[in-house]
């Protein structure tokens, strides 16, 4: 078995998981996390990623790679990051990936914490055995990624996937990204707990399972919209299974309902009857596991130590050098705020 460690980067905290990698089976070992010095800039966030690696190889013996998730664009090819619109530091010359790589002394690599999600899910999570599948995280921002014929979709610079960003209404709310009408601009936390009446959208689904009617027609609304999104999505792609994740998908069909419905009404060139819509399985901890399966299949590509035998091309950072993600409220892989459990894969949806 090879052991991987992925690093989340989140607005709040920072998550670590370890991840074992067996005979094509990949399963979450241990898990942790620890505040995010945000104040301290970004030399004390790569200080702590570092603190946060050698702990964490120092107790599982050596790992074989190292990924790191960031809520944000980064540059694949300089490894370095580009905007966290969470995360107010400059990053600007600041070596994340050698930083830490020559720390631990393994091979490391940077992914959009939505991807990470993604590539999570797929592996570990609700879209194991996917071919095709979308994933799409609902929390301060809309975040998502694809995966094609088993492999996470990084597309020409690994942008591929923004979900959020699709526009739903040409002359809609202007979007923290920059265009009009984007699906995110509906269905981000902060929208949903506006259309329910409420000051969370975690209150929002709590009121909403109570029966407030206020609430569930908020909910209802961002599924409509989410719906029309995904059903341009389901499509273009025809994938096996949607997961959503973040704290907003714990609605469950309160939100997967309307989006059901907008798929009955708006797909006709496939069946929409045959795409599954499910809730993430791998709770706030899928950001550090999707990092840590990103870490083991890059290093695996371009020939690390250590790699996963099965690990394919997919991951390898591409020609581009403008890897990243939404510039707009974080694709902070949903719930990822919410302080993370202990349990190894917390199934909480
Ligand atoms: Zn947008």
């Amino acid at each position: 078995m090879t052991v991987h460690l992925g690093l989340d980067l989140g607005g709040t905290f920072l998550k670590w998981a370890i991840v074992g990698h067996e005979g094509g089976e990949w399963r979450c070992i241990d898990s942790g996390s620890a505040p995010t010095p945000a104040d301290g800039g970004a030399s004390a966030i790569v200080a702590e990623l570092i603190g946060c690696a050698r702990e964490a190889s120092a107790r599982y013996g050596p790992v074989a790679s190292i990924g790191i998730a960031v809520p944000g664009r980064y540059d694949a090819i300089r490894g370095t990051v580009r905007f966290t619109p969470n995360i107010h530091v400059d990053w600007s010359g600041v070596p994340v990936v050698a930083a830490v790589s020559e720390a631990v002394g393994v091979p490391a690599h940077l992914v959009n914490d939505a991807r990470a999600f993604t590539l999570a899910e797929l592996r570990l999570g609700a879209g194991r055995g996917a071919a095709t599948m979308v994933g799409i995280t609902l929390g301060t921002g809309v975040g998502g990624g694809i995966a094609v014929a088993g492999r996470l979709h990084l597309g020409l610079d690994g942008a591929a996937g923004e979900v959020g960003h699709l526009t739903i209404d040409p002359d809609g709310p202007r979007c923290g990204c920059g265009s009009r009408g984007c699906v995110e601009t509906y269905a981000q936390a902060q929208a949903i707990a506006a259309a329910c009446g409420t000051e969370t959208a975690e209150e929002a689904v709590e009121a909403a399972r109570a029966g407030d009617g206020r609430a569930m027609a908020g909910l209802a609304e961002a599924g409509r919209y989410l719906g029309i999104a995904v059903a341009g999505l389901v499509t273009l792609l025809t994938p096996d299974v949607v997961v959503f994740g973040g704290g907003v998908a714990n609605a469950g069909e309160l939100l997967l309902g309307p989006v059901r419905d907008e798929l009955r009404s708006r797909v006709h060139m496939t069946s929409p009857e045959s795409v599954r819509l499910v809730q993430a399985e791998l709770g706030t901890l899928a950001g550090a596991i999707g990092a840590a399966v990103f870490g083991a299949e890059a290093s695996a590509a371009r020939g690390g130590a250590g790699s996963p035998e099965t690990a394919g091309p997919s991951a390898a950072a591409s020609g581009r050098s403008d890897a990243g993600s939404s510039e707009t409220a974080g694709t902070e892989g949903g719930s990822a705020e919410a302080e993370p459990s202990p349990a190894a894969v917390a199934v909480t949806g």
